[in-house]
């Protein structure tokens, strides 16, 4: 049985927030000299000197509207990595608890575990396909675990995890489910925010950082039920994200059909760069995906990589990560810049 209420830090479950100026009173006032601010001004937009919503309503509610979620389901970050960062420190005692990860995946689960002493057990990801080892999970899961990582689709082989397997964890653990969706809209695959009504352990995590093109606001989404949400909340950084992120994210949600446009082109692109790649000398195996990169097999791709960097061409080396012997991760880029990178490839010595 999943019981939020047991699986929340002690320190955390009795913990008093801080309560800043703007969220004991957030009403309608002529003179607001409660905060400190600079009642003369800013140098900058004129209303700068106020502190921003700590809550963010606002843009919420904008979100909200777009994904079919609750505006009280959502915690915004200063990117999705704000996010995770917050989820081991909410759940996870140091020292105590651990979480569970399936690498090859993203770093930063593993990093955010050990910047706060929460041990981390890896379960790797089946070699022929990179899905999850469901058996090998079972085996690995103890009391102490509170969280499990799944990245779908998966940073960096590009892949989404079968939705039925997400499900027989989501269905068989009671602490915390995360689903990181980072690249969730060059998918074809459906998101998870549709299953947060049927599990109260699922909590998915999005961002402006990829599709929306904005990576430079920092601003990531942690959807989740409203009483995760609540814990989540108690611990955040009162004014976590800052009024220019606030503003200019909702301007950006007026330009949906410009980002569904780029989202289109990156598919494309994406496809016309895997047929390109297949037949480029050296290319050992090119991996399914389902995100805005590839990963990709060549025989000597240490030798590849610097020969790019030398044509000015950087691209992500992953050979020593597990699983990724001799593989790139290649960002899909806009055609001239892909023709660029096929252009150099073709003209790499391979001797
Ligand atoms: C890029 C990426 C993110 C985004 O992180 P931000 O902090 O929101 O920029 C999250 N998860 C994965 C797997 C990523 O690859």
């Amino acid at each position: 049985m999943f019981d939020l209420e047991k699986l929340v830090r002690p320190n955390i479950r009795s913990l008093k927030p801080y309560s800043s100026a703007r969220s004991e009173f957030s009403g309608v006032a002529s003179v607001f000299l409660d905060a400190n601010e600079n009642s003369f001004g800013s140098p900058l937009t004129k209303w700068y000197n106020r502190y921003p919503d700590p809550l963010q309503w606002e843009l919420k509610r904008k979100i909200a509207g777009i994904k079919n979620v609750p505006a009280e389901g959502m915690l915004l970050g200063n990117g999705s990595d704000e996010c995770i960062d917050l989820l081991i420190r909410a759940f996870c005692e140091p020292g105590i608890d651990r979480v569970l990860i399936c690498p090859p995946t993203y770093g930063m689960y593993e990093v955010y575990a050990h910047i706060n002493n929460v041990g981390v057990d890896e379960v790797p990801l089946r070699a022929a396909d990179f899905q999850l080892d469901l058996e090998g999970i079972e085996g690995a899961l103890t009391a102490a675990t509170k969280i499990v990582f799944l990245c779908s689709p998966n940073n960096p082989t590009g892949n989404s995890l079968y939705r039925e397997d997400i499900e027989v964890i989501l269905n068989n653990f009671d602490g915390i489910v995360v689903v990181d969706e980072a690249y969730i809209n060059y998918s074809r695959n459906r998101s998870f925010l549709t299953e947060l009504k049927d599990y109260p352990n699922l909590v998915v995590l999005q961002t402006f950082s990829k599709a929306w093109g904005l990576a430079a606001l920092r601003l990531g989404i942690t959807y989740a039920s409203a009483p995760i949400i609540s814990v989540l909340n108690k611990i955040k950084p009162p004014y976590n994200i800052n009024a220019a992120t606030q503003e200019l994210a909702l301007k950006a949600l007026d330009k949906l059909d410009e980002v569904n446009a780029m989202i289109r082109e990156t598919v494309q692109e994406r496809n016309t760069l895997l047929e390109k790649l297949s037949i480029v000398p050296g290319v050992q195996q090119i991996f399914p995906t389902d995100a805005n990169f590839v990963l990709v097999r060549f025989t000597d791709a240490t030798r590849v990589y610097e020969y790019l960097r030398d044509c000015g061409i950087i691209v992500r080396n992953r050979s020593n990560v597990l699983l990724c012997d001799d593989c790139l991760r290649i960002t899909v880029g806009t055609p001239e810049q892909d023709q660029k990178l096929l252009n150099a490839l073709k003209e790499y010595p391979n001797a």
